[in-house]
């Protein structure tokens, strides 16, 4: 069964450790992070962009294929399924599907509508037992063709948007999508350390994951990061494993060009990104 995310992160934030949201592309994805965090013991959540959902053929499949495989593999550890970067009417639809989460992004209204429309949803999920992800200035880099300009958040406004009763918060700290670049900053711990200072015990989110170095990581994860988003770097470990095999001709010799076999070594390394990512996070064995 779908959990919300409340009680994990509120675990995870008084515990001083994160749990991580890999977002899902289709059957592989899903199965291959499942399986990983049932046997670290690990809660974990499932990310599902607009456009990831629009691929996998619409949420009520999503949550079909997810609840299916929790049943059918036997899955024991808590499992969120997430909404990520949601528009206003996505996260109508996620609810109504049977998503367990959503993240609302209204990091390009104004701040006023931001607080008017997170509000609204607040008080649904309430009712539904749903968490409730927002987000205060945009994070850099591509989301789904939406380019963001890189902010650092205002505290003020993380507080402000805290207190409308959300379960946690995505805060722009330095941090991008995709791959840093060469000349990045690094994250921006005083940003951080105020946001949390503010915010007090609301767990805080930190996007883009991929690519930054682990020491950043552990640091985030001291001063109030509860739940990190991972994408990118499934998609890189999933595409070089792929490559390899149909670079050394595996598909040419025998069956080698079943599905089966050609997804599984990126199968394989999806595995090994989501153990390491969940090891360093600390989430293991805090299901
Ligand atoms: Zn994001």
């Amino acid at each position: 069964m779908l959990v919300s995310a409340k009680e994990m992160l509120q675990k995870a934030k008084a515990g001083h450790y994160a749990v991580g949201q890999f977002n899902i592309n289709n059957l592989e994805w899903t199965k291959a992070i499942l399986l990983t965090a049932q046997e670290l013991n690990s809660p974990v959540i499932l990310g599902v962009s607009e456009g990831a959902g629009k691929y996998m053929c619409g949420y009520t499949t999503v949550v079909g294929m997810v609840n299916g495989m929790i049943k059918e593999l036997g899955i024991t550890v808590p499992v969120a399924l997430h909404l990520d970067h949601g528009s206003y009417e996505g996260c109508y639809k996620c609810i109504e599907a049977g998503f367990s989460s959503v993240m609302f992004d209204g990091s390009h209204y104004p701040i006023d509508e931001n607080v008017a429309k997170t509000s609204e949803l607040v008080k649904l999920c309430n009712e539904k037992g749903l968490s409730l992800e927002a987000e205060v200035g945009s994070i850099g880099g591509e989301e789904d063709g939406v380019i963001g300009g890189g902010e650092v958040a205002d505290p003020d406004e993380c507080k402000m948007i805290a207190d409308l009763g959300v379960t946690m918060l995505a805060a722009g700290i330095g941090n991008i999508h995709g791959k840093y670049p060469a000349n990045w900053g690094g994250l921006r711990f005083d940003a951080l350390e105020a946001i949390s200072n503010k915010t007090g015990d609301m767990p805080l989110v930190l996007h883009g994951g991929t690519g930054i170095p682990e020491d950043m990581i552990k640091k985030a994860i001291s001063l109030g990061v509860s739940k990190i988003n991972v994408n990118t770097e499934c998609q890189l470990a999933f595409a070089a494993a792929t490559r390899e095999y149909v670079e050394a001709g595996k598909d040419l010799q025998g069956k080698g060009f079943d599905p089966r076999k050609l997804l599984a070594p990126g199968s394989e390394a999806i595995k090994a990104t989501v153990r390491e990512k969940i090891t360093l996070f600390g989430s293991a064995n805090k299901a």
